[in-house]
């Protein structure tokens, strides 16, 4: 199937991943609204919200809350916009949470790079 997303699932293409389990996979949008724009997949390839089902929805909403509280901690986020896009303005055809963080004060849009090196979680 010719899905980007599977595509970064099975790491055909590269993408700055934040988190992953068996289930969902979260990475950095690559054309970011604002600085820590996370897009939350799961991993089988999934439609829409239609196609949605409630144990893949439950763990998506699960991580949500865990990148919600990385976010505060790592990039110090002042407010969170939840979005998930479907039919015609639904670009990529494979089920995504977009995460945009908002600042207090406005920031300059950061290399990608940098945002994944200030959220990613280091050992
Ligand atoms: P939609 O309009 O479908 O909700 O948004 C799709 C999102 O996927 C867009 O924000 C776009 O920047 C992002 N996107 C598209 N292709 C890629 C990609 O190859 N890598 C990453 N990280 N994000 C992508
Ligand atoms: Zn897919």
């Amino acid at each position: 199937m010719n899905c980007i997303f599977c595509k970064i699932i099975n790491k055909e293409i590269p993408s700055y991943t934040v988190y992953e389990d068996e289930i969902v996979k979260v990475f950095l949008d690559i054309n970011p609204d604002s600085n820590g724009h996370l897009l939350i997949i799961p991993k089988k390839h999934i439609l829409d919200i239609s196609e949605m089902d409630n144990n893949t929805w439950k763990s998506i909403l699960e991580i949500t809350k865990k990148m919600k509280i990385l976010l505060e901690e790592k990039l110090h986020i002042d407010g969170l916009t939840l979005i998930q896009n479907n039919g015609i303005v639904q670009e990529v055809k494979h089920f995504h949470l977009h995460l945009k963080p908002y600042y207090k004060e406005a920031q300059a849009l950061l290399p990608i790079e940098d945002v994944y090196e200030k959220i990613k979680e280091h050992e």
